[in-house]
């Protein structure tokens, strides 16, 4: 395959409802999309950054100035691309790997569209259809919460994730458990905000049979997360605190992680994706996909991922029509919390030019060389 020229795009794609984050409210979901083209066909790719450096360190005008600048640059001078050949080839330029996922996810469409191949064939897929969770953020209220929970649960989701934080912990958990009893598979996420200190106020959720604390501590906390894990019954899960198949198999040798939340982005990509897998299988560590608010791109190639044999939980994956009002794919289906896993050559979706037309704020083409 020989690469001959790499576009940058940017899109934005409304949410229903605004996502608040530490330092701003976004109305829109902006996302870095990455369009290579090849001698064998042309390739998209993601990137699952967000708008603002909160969240994550990546953003998404961070992640386009990385692409343009140094990472696209770098591919080019690499010789023929292969999707193998990606990470190696970017391994000189440390961290930034939500952007380097998205370059390598182009390349891998590419290649397996030449190869009339699916994502799911290459990546290992064992199941052709998965179960998706949905997560509800912290609304304004309990009573409000309820109401989101309900309506995911009338829809057939298997699966509720609750954002937690200091001071909305217990409550919401427990008018959840109350309201719609022991049946449903709840879990809660902290997003890092808590600390071990706070071990006896994460004990208190044990009584509620949630299937997973995830990311209670700060990211670089993997020792806190260890003890906490003996300070509670509560499986702890890890999510920003693993980055790749080195930093789970370190998580799981420390005993930080009983499960592991795979998001192609954060790990640099779904062959990464795939070795952490690997790792956390080996160990007897459970995994599921977790979600960024992506297109359906993205979320059509997370099926993929999802349906791997060591993914035991349901992911993130539910229908972006769930949180955006717009998308760039003929949407993934859910019908009772299931969907199929996409069987079609490539990464799983094909771009609609004119809901891309629409959606398109800028793009431009990458200069190959400097
Ligand atoms: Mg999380």
């Amino acid at each position: 395959m020989r690469l001959e020229a790499v576009e940058l795009r940017r899109v934005r794609l409304p949410f229903h409802v605004p996502f608040r984050s530490a330092l701003a409210e976004t109305s829109v979901r902006e996302v870095v999309l990455v369009r290579v083209v090849t001698d064998a066909g042309e390739g998209w790719g993601e990137c699952a950054a967000l708008s603002h450096p909160d969240y994550t360190s990546e953003y998404v005008d961070g992640a386009a100035a990385v692409l343009r600048s140094h990472l696209v640059p770098l591919l080019a001078r690499a010789g023929p691309p292969s999707a193998t050949g990606v990470a190696p080839a970017l391994a000189g330029i440390r961290g930034h790997r939500m952007a380097k996922a998205a370059l390598e996810m182009a390349v891998l469409d590419a290649e397996l569209r030449a190869e009339g191949r699916s994502l799911a064939a290459r990546l290992g897929a064992t199941r052709t259809w998965v179960e998706a969770g949905v997560a509800v953020g912290i609304p304004t209220s309990v009573a409000e919460l309820l109401d989101d929970v309900g309506a995911a649960l009338d829809e057939g989701y298997r699966r509720v994730k609750l954002k937690i934080a200091p001071g909305w912990d217990v409550e919401p958990v427990r008018a959840v458990r109350e309201r719609f009893g022991d049946g449903v598979l709840l879990q809660a996420d902290a997003n890092g905000a808590y600390r071990l200190d706070d071990a006896a106020a994460l004990a208190a959720l044990d009584p509620f049979h949630l299937a997973l604390l995830e990311q209670p501590l700060p990211p670089g906390d993997l020792v806190g997360h260890a003890e906490l894990g003996r300070r509670v019954r509560t499986p702890v899960c890890l999510d920003e605190s693993v980055t790749s198949a080195d930093s789970a198999a370190t998580a799981v040798a420390l005993g930080a992680a009983s499960v592991v939340n795979v998001k192609p982005g954060r790990v640099g990509g779904y062959l990464e994706a795939v070795r952490v897998h690997d790792v956390c299988r080996a160990a007897g560590v459970g995994v599921w996909c977790g979600g960024m608010f992506e297109s359906g791109l993205a979320r059509s190639a997370n099926l993929a991922l999802a349906a791997l044999p060591g993914f035991t939980l349901p992911g993130d994956v539910s229908p972006p029509s769930r949180y955006l009002a717009a998308d760039l794919v003929a949407p993934p289906v859910a019908r009772d919390g299931r969907l199929a896993v996409p069987d079609r050559p490539g990464i799983g979706a094909d771009v609609d030019a004119g809901a891309l037309r629409r959606a398109t704020v800028s793009v431009e083409r990458v200069a190959l060389a400097p």
